[in-house]
């Protein structure tokens, strides 16, 4: 039984290690190239801040080439991982179940949270290892009854240096991606094929029967019994755009809005980003040193790094937002994501300047990557895992599927929609073990 799993994300990577341990023959499909992180240091790239070098947000290919920048729309910009690993390989490691609105469909992913879980240590970077200012931060949070806590990781905290780039890549392998999750199969059972972009799936009677993908100039296709789309909230809604099936207008990409301070000396840059979280209704607070902004956004660029202080809110938008065929993304804040962030930027604040933080407070530059939404999971699809406007044979398994925004990090939560459905393929198709 031949399965083709398109992105090796989250959500790929876990499909695809569980149907090839559940017997199935699994070809990987990699838009972006292998993995590499940077390895050069980053401060030659602060004299060329405000420079048409580093003009706005799309020369971070200048810098680092998997990332994927989309503008989508004069307030929103979003940055996706196009690479093996997916936005794993560029992620802070930060490891949470994220569960916002599963109860509401009756989706109850504890199993796949403890199975994935149990692979690997998941643990806080201890205090000490946090710059001076970070941890008088917490401190001041916690005495204006902020209930900070320290931020679950997935770090071999052996191997990490501190140096504060995980989203560059990790030089010392010290932290988790998803690579490491099929490592093992590869050539037993997963074949991966990177810079292979899947373009459509072939439909036929209702069926799903293979995959049209390119590979730089050719274009080939390639059969399989089962296609599952695994290429993120916008690159699963793409691929089934351009193959005439629907994705919902129901975007959603945890919006960052990092707000900035100063404090002589504070180096913040140099430590694991977001070393711990406060957790609110619908956002986190957490302290990091944007680096996007630090690039690319204007009103930053008076500060030096060493003096650049951060708070981030992530906040957990209002699910409204549509992707076309062609990627091109369209979404906006709403009055109600402006509203909440206008209550977190207070409390941002109140907490740096309690900890002696100087203004001017300035607002980074506004994204998002954690990125669901586009094929939402109802009620009446819990039990299947295969929303029912989906043809025969063809599967989701990742973010995608994840009708709310979460405010929170999200790859744990794609792994364990992942398991979930391919553990569903496998009982579907009769090789479950
Ligand atoms: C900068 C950044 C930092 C983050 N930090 C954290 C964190 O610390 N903790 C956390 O939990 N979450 C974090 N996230 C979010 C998390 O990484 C994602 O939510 C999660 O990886 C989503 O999994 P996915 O499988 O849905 O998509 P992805 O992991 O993005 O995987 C999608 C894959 O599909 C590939 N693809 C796309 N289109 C095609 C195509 N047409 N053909 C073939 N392949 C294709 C892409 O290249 C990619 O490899 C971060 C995200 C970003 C952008």
């Amino acid at each position: 039984m031949k399965a083709i799993v398109v992105g090796s994300g989250a959500g790929g990577a876990t499909a695809a290690n569980e149907l090839a341990t559940r017997g199935f023959e699994v070809l990987m499909l990699e838009a972006g190239q292998p993995f590499n992180p940077l390895t050069h240091r980053v401060s030659w790239l602060s004299s060329l801040r405000g420079t048409w070098f580093l003009k706005d947000e799309n020369a971070i290919k200048r810098i680092f080439p998997h990332y994927h920048t989309i503008r989508a729309s004069d307030d929103l910009v979003i940055f996706t991982g196009v690479t093996e690993g997916g936005s794993t390989s560029i992620s802070c490691g930060n490891m949470v179940r994220a569960e916002r609105g599963l109860k509401e469909i009756g989706l109850d992913l504890t199993p796949e949270y403890e199975e994935i879980e149990s692979n690997f240590t998941i643990a806080p970077i201890p205090r000490e290892r946090w710059r001076p200012l970070t941890q008088r931060m917490f401190d001041e949070a916690e005495k204006l009854g902020f209930s900070p806590k320290p931020t679950p990781k997935v770090d071999n905290l052996q191997k990490c240096v501190g140096c504060g780039y995980c989203e560059l890549g990790c030089v010392t392998g010290a932290k988790w991606d998803s690579r490491l999750v099929y490592k093992e199969l590869l050539a037993r059972g997963i074949t991966l094929q990177t810079d292979s972009r899947v373009q459509k799936v072939i439909l036929e009677n209702g069926y799903a029967k293979g995959v049209v993908v390119s590979h730089g100039s050719s274009v080939e296709q390639v059969n399989a019994d089962v296609v599952v789309l695994s290429a993120g909230g916008i690159g699963t809604a793409q691929i089934l755009h351009a193959s005439d099936l629907p994705a919902r207008d129901n975007l959603w990409v945890d919006v960052v809005l990092t707000v900035g301070g100063v404090y002589k000396d504070a180096k913040t840059l140099n430590e694991p980003p977001m070393a711990w979280f406060v957790k609110k209704e619908n956002y986190i607070l957490s302290p990091y040193f944007d680096l996007l902004s630090y690039w690319f956004h204007k009103p930053w660029k008076d500060v030096s790094a060493n003096d650049r202080v951060g708070m981030m809110i992530k906040l957990a938008d209002v699910e409204q937002g549509s992707v076309a065929a062609d990627g091109t993304v369209i979404k906006s804040l709403t009055e109600l994501d402006r509203e909440r962030l206008s209550e977190a930027k207070g409390f941002a604040t109140e907490i740096m300047d309690a900890t002696g933080i100087k203004g001017p407070f300035v607002d980074g530059m506004i994204h998002g990557g954690h990125l669901g939404g586009t094929v939402p999971l109802t009620k009446a699809d819990t039990e299947t895992m295969h929303p029912n406007w989906l043809p025969k044979d063809l599967w989701v398994a990742d973010l995608s599927l994840m009708p709310r925004s979460q405010g929170l990090p999200t790859m744990l939560t794609a792994a364990a929609l992942a398991l979930r459905v391919a553990k569903r393929i496998s009982k579907e198709k009769g090789t479950e073990q």
